[in-house]
């Protein structure tokens, strides 16, 4: 099966990492950190914000923080969530 990745922070999907929904159902663009009970969990946030509060994390799994930072400036903008068309 193609890799999916969150519509909204670009991390990798798996079964577990599934938003859910209100109905129990599972959401198959976003991730739980992002998206829970059929809604954002930060609805106000910017695209900026959500690069700042990614980066540490990829940072802890050994990434340089500017590469990081690269990286999600380059994937963010291409998410459902972020695209502006
Ligand atoms: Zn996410």
């Amino acid at each position: 099966m193609e890799q999916k990745y969150c519509q909204s922070c670009g991390m990798p999907l798996s079964e577990e990492l599934y938003g859910t929904e209100l109905s129990k159902g599972k959401n198959h663009e976003y991730c739980i950190y992002c998206y829970e009970k059929g809604e954002f969990k930060q609805p106000d946030i910017t695209m900026e914000k959500m690069i700042k509060a990614c980066v540490p994390f990829m940072v802890e799994k050994g990434m340089a923080e500017n590469e990081a930072i690269s990286l999600m400036e380059n994937v963010l903008p291409n998410l459902k969530r972020w695209k502006k068309d």
